[in-house]
């Protein structure tokens, strides 16, 4: 059994109420570690912790800040193996996946701020016998509450752009995948970064989440999570005029016109429909069609979703794996018999699977439905899993409908040669992030974020740097 501690002061440290709570690998639904059950206590350590770091932290130049995080970075890289490995064991993803995504991405983040950060730069607006310049300055001690889908890369995404800007952190992991933020204090112990600057909090959101959020000592909180926990954490910090950036659910539209280039279509479509167990936010899970080309794409695609393989994360050709938790996986599978009786039809996939010496993990096949009305609840509520539905449609003013009928607003792919109509979609769709024949193409200047019940604020480039600071402007009058 492995024990995860917290990290307050630039130490590892048990909880104080010394009280845990069983973490379980998805692969073979058995526990494999504890995470610190933390409380108030542990709170109120971390918040001073940062607190009597701030001053010193921020007095750093941008250079010797920069440093701290590429150094953390190359851990992050020369670590990959174990990172990965525990990535996979934590979640229940492929351990490929995690080597090819989740842990250089993790690295990249860091690496990332530390150069963004050398490049920040204000404005200055001149006026008759005056200058005003725009001072950019670190908030202060600062929260960041991730969850468990992907968790290295959120948690990160995060934490490297506030240190960047010279706050200090208090960071908290999902307590579902706990896992990598533990070895990732464990590298911030190995780099020497500053005791205090980083304080990473296990434990679960109600009394380690709500109690940062309503904390009057963390003066923003960024978050990433569910659509409900963010609603709670905006009720919190909206009458104490906390700083909140929100990343939330999504139920992205994929959709597919006669025009498109089919073949690159085809090689999108497995991974932007099942990637990471369909447990990426960006996932396309509404699938439109255009009508003449829809019975070969759902004949194509039944056929390549056949050829991938369940199993368990740590063999090469399991394509997908486990589902993270139990709750989530009876979850995904309540919302399959819920698809079934609003009448949808299961085209392939809709079952649990129980690969052999695995058989108490939780793997759900890659599951397609078509027939649901576009506004029946299986279309409408975010499942978070392998499962997506096919839609017919005849227009571009019908398609635009049924893109912009849910409530969220996160992602959108769209296919076609027809660059007008390509144009138009984009504009028109209600969705912070737009792809235009390509999915989950980043680039880390870009803003990264959602509108409507999908987020608040902007992630990303100097959209993170710019919500980590705080606006001075200092008008000097003088004799020139
Ligand atoms: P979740 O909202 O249940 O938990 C997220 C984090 O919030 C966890 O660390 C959790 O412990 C904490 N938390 C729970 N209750 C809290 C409270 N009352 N106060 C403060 N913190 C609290 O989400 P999840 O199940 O971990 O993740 C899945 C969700 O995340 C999905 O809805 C998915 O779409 C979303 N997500 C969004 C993005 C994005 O960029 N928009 C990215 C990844 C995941």
């Amino acid at each position: 059994m492995e024990y995860i501690k917290n990290y307050i002061n630039g130490q590892l440290v048990e909880p104080t109420s010394t009280s845990y709570i069983d973490v379980f690998n998805p692969a073979n639904g058995e526990v494999y570690a504890q995470v610190p059950h933390s409380n108030i206590q542990d709170v109120e350590l971390a918040i001073e912790a940062a607190t009597n770091a701030f001053d010193s932290w921020r007095a750093l130049s941008i250079d010797e800040r920069s440093l701290y995080l590429e150094k953390i970075a190359a851990k992050i890289e020369e670590k990959l193996d174990v990172l990965a490995q525990a990535e996979s064991k934590d979640n229940g993803k492929p351990v490929w996946l995690a080597k090819a995504v989740d842990i250089p991405r993790a690295a990249k983040n860091f690496r990332f701020f530390a150069h963004a950060i050398t490049q920040f730069s204000t404005k200055a607006h001149e006026m008759a016998g005056a200058i005003n310049f725009t001072l950019r300055q670190p908030i202060g001690v600062v929260g960041t509450i991730s969850p468990w889908n992907l968790p290295l890369y959120l948690f990160t995404w995060k934490i490297a752009p506030a240190l960047a800007t010279g706050n200090t952190v208090v960071a908290k992991p999902s307590e579902v995948t706990p896992m990598t933020a533990y070895l990732l204090s464990e590298i911030c112990i190995e780099v020497g970064l500053p005791k205090g600057v980083l304080n990473i909090i296990h434990g679960e959101g109600i009394s380690v989440g709500s109690e940062m959020t309503k904390h009057p000592k963390i003066k923003a909180i960024s978050f990433t999570g569910s659509t409900r926990v963010g609603k709670e954490i905006a009720k919190v910090a909206a009458p104490m005029f906390k700083k909140i950036s929100l990343e939330m659910g999504g139920k992205n539209p994929n959709i597919i016109f006669a025009d498109c280039d089919y073949e690159q279509v085809m090689k999108n479509i497995f991974r932007s429909s099942f990637g990471n167990q369909g447990q990426i936010c960006l996932c396309g899970s509404r699938i439109f069609v255009e009508r003449s080309i829809y019975d070969q794409f759902k004949r194509d695609f039944i056929q390549i979703t056949s050829m991938k393989q369940v199993g368990p994360p740590a063999l090469p050709e399991s394509k997908q794996g486990a589902i993270v938790s139990k709750e989530h996986y009876n979850k995904i599978l309540s919302y399959i018999k819920l698809a079934q009786e609003e009448g949808g039809t299961i085209l392939h996939g809709g079952q649990a699977v129980h690969p052999e010496g695995y058989e108490n993990g939780w793997y759900i096949q890659p599951t397609i439905i078509e027939g649901l009305p576009y506004d029946c609840r299986t279309n409408q509520e975010e499942i978070f899993g392998p499962v997506v539905t096919l839609t017919p449609f005849d227009s571009d003013d019908e398609v635009l409908k049924y893109a912009n009928s849910t409530n969220y607003g996160l992602s959108a792919s769209i296919w076609t040669q027809n660059i007008n109509r390509a144009h138009k979609m984009a504009k028109n769709i209600n969705a912070g992030i737009v792809w235009i024949n390509t999915w989950l193409l980043r680039d880390l200047r870009t803003p990264f974020g959602g509108m409507n019940d999908s987020g608040v604020g902007r992630e990303g480039g100097e959209e993170a740097l710019r919500f980590f600071t705080e606006a001075k402007n200092v008008c000097i009058q003088g004799g020139f």
